[in-house]
């Protein structure tokens, strides 16, 4: 084999190092490190643009940003989630005092499954936090539907969602607040970073507030806020990057192409169907390993990682198999029968723009020939 790296599932995509210099000087030159610079404030501006949506602050980090969220609305109680996803999804809630309440996800796109919501519904109950899992929208509409009737808040987890738009617009403008991360390992990455995205000014001024430590003002503290705050290198780093994003992820959806063209046919491999996105991120490439495939999903993995090709089990183990939330009574497996047959089935396969179409071949060729 003529290939000598080792294949990730993700490689993060940087922009080239001579087109950051003049950042860099600006930021030098300037002094201004943090708290709300110049390209903290263009950054907002670009990104509110970008992504087609009224308001949006820049935060450290996607986590932060999920914590403050739910302070932004004074979220207590109990929180409907789904166990299917990245563990700070929970943890936000437990960062608040707040209880989980796991319902199972739909066997079709493996997000919240909003049949299984009415039935999480206490007198505690406050909110729902569904995660765009893989950047696949929600059931937005049954969603809301049952926010509105019982009263609930809804926040997005659209970690995955970057960029994703429906037909009637950003995937970002549904529910109450979204929050994005741009982690090194997503669609989007600023190294670190993330942010909420609201509908308003007003909600916009009170997060602006609770990511600098509550402050309104100089001597005007107005709540037990955190420090939140998007660094000036960050936003810089993520104005530069914003140029690169249309073409990362035009070359995702050519590997994405590729890689249902190969695997297709494959007996006892199941792809996720995208859902019908105006425009989808293919922030990742989720395949099932089904009980007809001749080997199970860990020796599968365990195939290809021999040949240098390491994907990752998102999401395996499922949040409510953590020891922090197994003890929650909708922690157990019989309450969540398809999240857990997903988490012994999923392989997220690598999907980035510098992966090479012979590579994905490569990939689906071991796949394809158990
Ligand atoms: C990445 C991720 C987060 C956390 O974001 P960070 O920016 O890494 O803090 C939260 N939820 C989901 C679903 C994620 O994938």
């Amino acid at each position: 084999m003529s290939r000598d790296h080792q294949i990730y599932v993700t490689k993060p995509g940087l922009p080239p190092l001579e087109d950051f210099v003049p950042f860099l000087r600006d930021i030098w030159d300037r002094r201004v490190l943090t708290n709300g610079g110049p390209y903290h404030q263009q950054l907002e501006v670009a990104l509110r643009d970008y992504l087609g949506v009224d308001h949006i602050a820049l935060f450290c980090n996607g986590t932060i940003a999920l914590v403050t969220a739910l302070q932004v609305l004074r979220v207590t109680g109990e929180v409907i989630t789904t166990p299917y996803s990245f563990v700070a999804t929970a943890h936000s809630l437990l960062w608040n005092g707040i209880k989980p309440v796991f319902a199972d996800v739909d066997p079709r796109t493996l997000n919240l499954d909003p049949t299984k919501i009415e039935a999480a519904i206490t007198p505690q109950t406050t909110a729902i936090m569904p995660v765009h899992c893989y950047g696949h929208p929600c059931d937005l509409d049954a969603i809301q539907r049952i926010a509105d009737t019982y009263n609930l808040r809804v926040i997005y987890d659209a970690a995955h969602a970057f960029g994703v738009q429906l037909h009637d617009g950003s995937v970002l403008r549904h529910g109450d607040l979204s929050v994005l991360s741009f982690h090194a390992t997503k669609v989007f990455n600023t190294f670190e970073g993330g942010a909420i995205v609201c509908p308003d000014a007003r909600t916009k001024a009170r997060i602006d507030h609770l990511k600098n430590f509550g402050h309104a003002g100089e001597l005007t503290v107005v709540a037990p806020g955190i420090n939140g705050k998007m660094s000036e290198f960050n936003a810089a780093l993520g104005l530069l990057q914003l140029k690169h994003v249309d073409r990362a992820i035009a070359r995702r959806s050519e590997i994405d192409g590729l890689y249902r063209a190969l695997l297709g046919g494959v007996k006892g491999i199941h792809c996720l169907p995208d859902a019908g996105e105006k425009r989808a991120n293919y922030a990742y490439f989720p395949i099932l390993v089904k009980p007809d495939y001749p080997l199970s999903r860990d020796e599968l993995n365990q195939r290809l990682k021999d040949s240098g090709i390491n994907p990752r089990r998102y999401f395996f183990p499922l949040i409510s198999e953590f020891p922090m939330y197994r003890g929650l009574p909708s922690a157990h497996r019989d309450n969540l029968p398809v999240a857990t047959a997903a988490a012994q089935q999923v392989l997220c396969l690598p999907i980035y723009p510098d992966l090479s179409t012979a590579e994905v071949e490569e990939i689906s060729r071991i796949i394809a020939t158990p």
